[in-house]
C-alpha cells in the first residue's frame, strides 16, 4: 500500500514537535496534526506562562523588600491586564516560532482533531465545525497527545509505614 507520509505525528506539544522535527531532519516525509495551538501544554498553558507569572510575583516580592537596600519605591501598581497581554503575546510568539520551524523542515501541518480510521489512516476533524477536513495515511503514526490529570482515590495515598509513624 502507498502512503502519503512516512510519519504522522498526532499532537504538536513538546513530544510531538521534537519527534516530527527529528524525523524530518532524517529525511522522512512528515505530517503533524494539532487540535489546539502549536506548542502544546508547555508553551501554551504550562511551563512558559507559569514561569512568566512566577517571575512577575517574584519581582513584586523583591520590590517590597527593596527599601531595606536603600531603594525608595513608592506607588507600585500591579495591572494584571498588562501582564496577561504580555504573557499571551510571548506564548503566541513561541507558537509561531515552532510553526515556522515545522514549515522550514517541510512538515505538513494539519489543524484539527486527529482520529484513527484504520491503523494507517487518520481523519482530521475541524475543532469548530466538527466536520471532517482531510483524510491522510502514513506508514507510521506517533500518538503524542499528552495526558489529563485524574483524581486518584484516597486509598491510593495510604502508605502503611506513614500510618505507623502517626501512631507512635
Ligand atoms: C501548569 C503546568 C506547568 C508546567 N510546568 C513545567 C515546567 O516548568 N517544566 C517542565 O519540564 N514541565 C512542565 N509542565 C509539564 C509539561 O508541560 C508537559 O510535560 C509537556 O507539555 C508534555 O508534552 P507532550 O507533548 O507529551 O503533551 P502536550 O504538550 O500536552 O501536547 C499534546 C498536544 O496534543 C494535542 N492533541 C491531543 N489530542 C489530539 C488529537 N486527537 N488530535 C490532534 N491534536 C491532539 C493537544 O492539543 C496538545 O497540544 C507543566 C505542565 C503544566 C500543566
Amino acid at each position: 500500500m502507498e502512503f502519503e507520509f512516512d510519519l504522522i505525528v498526532v499532537g504538536a506539544g513538546s513530544g510531538g514537535l521534537a519527534a516530527a522535527k527529528r524525523a524530518a531532519r532524517y529525511g522522512a516525509k512528515v505530517a503533524i496534526i494539532e487540535a489546539n495551538q502549536i506548542g502544546g501544554t508547555c508553551v501554551i498553558r504550562g511551563c512558559v506562562p507559569k514561569k512568566l507569572m512566577v517571575y512577575a510575583a517574584k519581582s513584586k516580592k523583591n520590590m517590597d523588600s527593596s527599601e531595606g537596600y536603600g531603594l525608595k519605591n513608592e506607588g507600585i501598581n500591579f495591572e494584571s491586564n498588562i501582564l496577561l497581554k504580555n504573557v499571551r503575546e510571548e506564548v503566541s510568539r513561541l507558537s509561531n516560532l515552532h510553526r515556522n520551524s515545522l514549515k522550514k523542515l517541510n512538515i505538513t501541518i494539519f489543524e484539527g482533531l486527529g482520529r484513527f480510521i484504520t491503523q494507517n489512516e487518520l481523519e482530521i476533524i475541524c475543532s469548530n465545525t466538527k466536520k471532517i477536513k482531510n483524510k491522510i495515511s502514513s506508514k507510521k503514526i506517533l500518538i503524542s497527545v499528552g495526558c489529563k490529570a485524574i483524581v486518584i482515590s484516597k486509598s491510593f495515598f495510604v502508605i502503611p509505614a506513614f500510618n505507623e509513624i502517626d501512631t507512635i
